[in-house]
């Protein structure tokens, strides 16, 4: 264990601040590393990164350089969106801002496809990895393929959840138990990769 990295709670888990202001994200990314040996916790209060890149990878440096800064620690940042490959991969880091509500959002992407054969899509999301300096230690990918659905399906997740259609299972992700979405979800595969970086250089 390098202490310098992070620091350890009392079962001896590696601490790692994640660049979020949501409760529920640091949830679902503690849930996705259980028994890594690794415990993400919030940055301190006055975690307010200005989100202004134009890429997801920009944008998840943004966000781990501030947490690294207010908190002094090593620090994981996440940023994702939807892709659609009709739409020349818009949505994409618009994807939260793409209209005012998260049923206003789906609404316009099913009416800008409204006369498009082409429903392939997939989710992104790169997270990135910094020291207790905001130098970059790692950045990773991970990507989830699907299509947008004709009609919306499901009452779990959120955002665009339910029009999502998962290569492979034919459910919307709205439609998965979270634990199936856990296994297969775009954030998922990037933090088994951001996992082993960790357990190679530091655990
Ligand atoms: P963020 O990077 O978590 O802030 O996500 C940006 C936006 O992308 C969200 O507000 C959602 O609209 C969309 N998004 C990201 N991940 C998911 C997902 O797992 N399901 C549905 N929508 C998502």
């Amino acid at each position: 264990m390098n202490l310098e990295s992070g620091t350890e709670d009392m079962e001896n888990n590696l601490q790692i601040v994640f660049a979020t202001g949501n409760p529920h994200k640091l949830q679902e990314i503690n849930e996705i590393s259980k028994n890594s040996g690794i415990e993400f916790i919030l940055p301190p209060e006055g975690f307010e990164p200005n989100e202004n890149g134009k890429t997801f990878e920009q944008n998840s440096y943004i966000k781990a350089f501030e947490a690294s800064k207010i908190s002094g620690q090593i620090s994981l940042a996440d940023d994702s969106g939807l892709c659609v490959e009709a739409l020349n991969g818009e949505p994409g880091i618009y994807s939260a801002r793409y209209a005012e509500t998260p049923q206003k959002r789906i609404n316009k992407l099913l009416a800008n496809l409204t006369h498009s054969d082409n429903r392939k899509a997939k989710f992104v999301c790169a997270m990135t990895l910094v020291d207790k300096c905001g130098n970059i230690l790692t950045q990773e990918i991970g990507e989830c393929h699907g299509e947008i659905s004709k009609i919306q399906s499901g009452k779990n997740g959120f955002g665009y959840d339910p029009i999502f259609l998962v290569d492979g299972y034919g459910i919307t992700m709205a439609d998965m138990s979270e634990d199936l979405k856990n296994s297969i979800s775009h954030r998922a595969a990037a933090l088994k990769k951001i996992i082993m970086f960790i357990k190679q250089n530091f655990v």
